[in-house]
C-alpha cells in the first residue's frame, strides 16, 4: 500500500509545474497513511471536518512542519477552533463567516491565511459566493483586515465536458485578477486553490496553484 501511495505522490509532483503546490486530502483516510506520505515529502494535508482532523492532529503532533489546510463548509460556532487549528481555511463562504473569522482572529491575534469559496457556475448543492454576489461583499471583506485573504477557491459541479471545467476554472483565474486591479479590495490574492483528483489537470492548465488530491494518491474513501 505505501509503495503505490508513494509512486502516486512522484507521480504528482514530476508534472507540477513549480508554482503548483500538492495538497495531499486525508480526510477519511488514517494517520498511518498521512505519515507513509509525510515521509515521501508530503507536507501539506487537508481536511474537512474538525472534529476528525483535531484526533489526526493529535497523533501526528511529532510532525511539527505538517501545514494543514481546513477545506470543508465551516460552521460559524467552529470559527474559532479551524483559527487555533489549521494554517490555512480554503472555505470562506459567507460574509458573516469571515466576520467571525476576523473578529476571533482579532482577540487570538493571529491573522489566518484564507481563501474565499466561489462558484464560477450556479451550483445549490455548494457553498460559496457567485461572482455577483462576491461583489457585493467586497467592502465588507475589505474590512477584514485580521484575516490574510490569499486568494480564490472553488469546487465544480459534476458533469462538466473538459471544454466546460476549463472554462470554469479559467473564469476564477480572471476573476482573481479583476480582484487584483480593484482598488477597493485591499487584498493581494496570489493563491487559486482548484482542482480534485478528476480535474486537476485542467486546473492547472488555468493556472491553480493549490490541487487538492485526495483519492487519486490514498485510494476510494469509505465513510462507513
Ligand atoms: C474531498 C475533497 C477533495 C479531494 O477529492 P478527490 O476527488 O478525492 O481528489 C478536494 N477538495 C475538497 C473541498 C474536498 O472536500
Amino acid at each position: 500500500m505505501s509503495d503505490q501511495l508513494a509512486n502516486q505522490i512522484a507521480f504528482f509532483q514530476q508534472q507540477l509545474p513549480a508554482t503548483t503546490k500538492l495538497i495531499a486530502v486525508s480526510k477519511t483516510h488514517s494517520v498511518e497513511k498521512i505519515r507513509a506520505a509525510y515521509e515521501v515529502g508530503v507536507r501539506d494535508f487537508a481536511e474537512n471536518r474538525l472534529q476528525e482532523a483535531l484526533a489526526k492532529q493529535k497523533e501526528l503532533a511529532d510532525l511539527k512542519d505538517i501545514c494543514w489546510h481546513f477545506i470543508g463548509h465551516l460552521q460559524k460556532n467552529k470559527a474559532k477552533k479551524a483559527i487555533a487549528h489549521f494554517d490555512w481555511i480554503h472555505t470562506i463562504d459567507s460574509l458573516a463567516l469571515a466576520k467571525k473569522l476576523n473578529n476571533y482572529a482579532a482577540t487570538m491575534a493571529v491573522v489566518p491565511k484564507c481563501c474565499l469559496q466561489v462558484k464560477p457556475l450556479p451550483d445549490p448543492n455548494k457553498f460559496g459566493w457567485d461572482f455577483e454576489q462576491l461583489q457585493q461583499d467586497l467592502s465588507g471583506l475589505a474590512a477584514c483586515n485580521h484575516l490574510k485573504i490569499q486568494g480564490l477557491m472553488t469546487i465544480l459541479p459534476l458533469g462538466l465536458t473538459s471544454n466546460e471545467i476549463l472554462a470554469a476554472f479559467t473564469s476564477v483565474q480572471k476573476l482573481k485578477e479583476q480582484l487584483n486591479e480593484n482598488s477597493a479590495f485591499p487584498f493581494a490574492l496570489s493563491e487559486l486553490s482548484m482542482g480534485m483528483s478528476g480535474d486537476y489537470e485542467l486546473a492547472v492548465q488555468a493556472g491553480s496553484t493549490m490541487i487538492r488530491v485526495g483519492s487519486a494518491i490514498f485510494g476510494q474513501r469509505s465513510y462507513a
